[in-house]
């Protein structure tokens, strides 16, 4: 690769944000000079794993290649991103190369930081350990639900922030579904061991998803910090209010702590905070570099991390940056929009659709599909629709349903 190359756009992460943001950016300027920095050869959609691991998907249709799913007039380079010079408008590549930019968005996700919890790693996928939160893993969920038939079985969720926060559970719900179908169910105890001190962050939700607590009969045990694993043992260890505890398990799913991407966290872009990327909540800007954006898990804005989040951020940074590289203030706002379909049995969902502040901002009327309610309807939207829309609309820059408002000037 030539050294320094100039893009007008280069973004950083071929995720569903920097595709989607990418391809709704040369929706409205065709000519437009992008280039996505990815190191990966494969792109995920990772709302399916939720479905692999609950037997009701195959692995591999959550999984395309990264060439298929690049814009055809993106240039990729095919590299990570390493470190970042805002000051010169400036990224440093894996290879020490560098690219530079005139407008610079930062979609790199979150970072699964599975080396926090002790002992872990090297038992994720055998001893009865797994997490739908890895594409390999998510299959073993799924063969360890369909061979149990008594004992343990313990979900985890650690502390905020994590992607799809309602993931934990869901997998839980749809292990429970398939051991009640097998009449199982009687004999495994099955635990949630939650960081947090609530099922779920926004309280309208609640009611459906303790029916199902219910009715599995899951133990609901608040303020567990999952610290260590010992696989051969079959045990895992938890913080908890009290002290300590550890527990034998038969089955173990668990949900890793997630950070800001060390890259991003060790550079000038980020919250001091967080790590995340610095942006402003509404126009996605960042607060510091009027020429730099996040999209997606990367950013520091208080929304659910989840795919439905990128759908409508992506089309606003689109048009905030083509904005920018005109001179221009930005001219759109985010609402915070995030879902979370929480699959509480094979067949209903109950569909999780909020913003900024728990404030619900369902996408259809009530009588169509009420969100607060385990529905039929929204199962087929989570394993029919969502999946077509993602790879032939998100990806490609339509905007159904999420084409931004702009703001006209004053
Ligand atoms: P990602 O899609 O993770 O992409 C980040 C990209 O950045 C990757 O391609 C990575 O290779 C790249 N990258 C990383 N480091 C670098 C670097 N140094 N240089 C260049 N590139 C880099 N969302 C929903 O809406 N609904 C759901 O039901 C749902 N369920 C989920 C269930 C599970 C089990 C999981 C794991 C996620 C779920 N999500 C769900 C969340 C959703 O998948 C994420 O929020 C979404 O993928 C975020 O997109 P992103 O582009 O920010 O990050």
């Amino acid at each position: 690769m030539a050294q320094n190359p100039t893009h007008e756009v280069v973004i950083i992460g071929g995720g569903s944000a920097g595709i989607a943001t990418a391809a709704s950016m040369l929706k409205r300027r065709p000519a437009l000079d992008v280039a996505i920095v990815e190191p990966s050869e494969h792109h995920y959609y990772q709302p399916g794993w939720t479905m692999v691991g609950g037997g009701v998907f195959d692995a591999p249709v959550t999984c395309r290649s990264m060439a298929s799913v690049m814009p055809r007039k993106v240039r990729w380079i095919r590299q990570a991103a390493a470190t970042f010079q805002p000051e010169s408008n400036r990224v440093t590549l894996a290879d020490g190369s560098t690219v530079t930019y005139g407008i610079l968005i930062v979609a790199a996700g979150i970072r699964l930081a599975w080396e926090k919890i002790e002992g872990l790693e090297e038992t994720l996928g055998k001893n009865g350990v797994t997490s739908n939160y890895r594409y390999d893993l998510a299959p073993y969920t799924w063969e360890l639900v369909q061979n149990l038939k008594s004992g343990r079985a313990i979900f985890s969720q650690p502390a905020m922030p994590i992607k799809c926060a309602g993931a934990p559970q869901k997998a839980m719900y749809l292990s429970c579904d398939a051991w009640m179908d097998r009449g199982v169910l009687g004999d495994i105890d099955v635990e949630f061991r939650n960081a947090g001190g609530v099922l779920f962050g926004v309280k309208e939700f609640l009611p459906a998803l303790m029916e199902y607590v219910e009715k599995y009969r899951i133990a609901l045990k608040l303020n567990q910090n999952l610290v260590s694993v010992d696989g051969p043992a079959k045990t895992a260890t938890f913080k908890t209010e009290a002290g300590e505890e550890t527990v034998e398990f038969d089955m173990l799913h668990v949900v890793p702590p997630q950070v800001a991407p060390q890259f991003v966290a060790d550079s000038p872009l980020a919250d001091a905070q967080s790590g995340f990327v610095d942006i402003d909540k509404f126009t996605l800007r960042h607060v510091r570099y009027p020429n730099v954006f996040g999209v997606g898990d990367a950013g520091s804005t208080p929304n659910a991390k989840t795919a439905a989040a990128v759908r409508k951020q992506a089309p606003i940074v689109a048009v905030n940056a083509l904005a920018a590289l005109d001179g221009k203030p930005p001219v759109a706002d985010y609402d915070g929009y995030g879902s979370c379909p929480l699959t509480v049995e094979r067949g209903r969902i109950v569909l999780a659709e909020f913003g900024y502040d728990g404030k619900l901002l369902p996408s259809f009327p009530k009588w169509v599909i009420d969100g607060t309610r385990p529905r039929k309807l929204s199962w087929l939207l989570k394993s029919e629709v969502l999946p077509w829309i993602y790879w032939n609309g998100m990806l490609k820059g339509h905007e159904w349903l999420v084409r931004p408002q702009v703001k006209t000037a004053a």
